[in-house]
């Protein structure tokens, strides 16, 4: 993996940036396409399409929970996932969005009360 700096078009800076191997599932099949993951998504994210990788933040945050690298560049609350059933962390993003770090679903920000 090719960890790299890019300017965001989304959130205005740049930003860490990594591509992924290309995957080749088998000798007959095409190679899928490098994915890109952005390792600074988060509260300055505009919520909407990702310039980047052109996908939508949640896409994102989901991609960067299946790479398997560590997370601390996301900023994440400790709340009650009804997928996992379980007290799970969620990452902040896009202003009012936040997504299951475990099972990568995204929904609107719970308000703090
Ligand atoms: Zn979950």
């Amino acid at each position: 993996m090719i960890q790299q700096h890019m300017y965001c078009n989304g959130c205005h800076r740049d930003v860490r940036v990594l591509m992924t191997d290309p995957v080749e599932e088998d000798a007959q099949a095409n190679v899928r396409d490098p994915e890109l993951i952005c390792l600074e998504i988060g509260e300055w994210c505009n919520g909407q399409l990702c310039p980047l990788g052109a996908s939508a933040p949640s896409a994102m945050v989901t991609r960067l929970i299946h790479s398997g690298l560590p997370l601390d560049s996301l900023t994440t609350v400790r709340r009650f996932c009804q997928d996992c059933g379980v007290d799970s962390d969620f990452a902040l993003y896009g202003g009012n969005m936040e997504s299951c770090v475990v099972c990568g679903t995204s929904r609107l920000r719970l308000k703090a009360d």
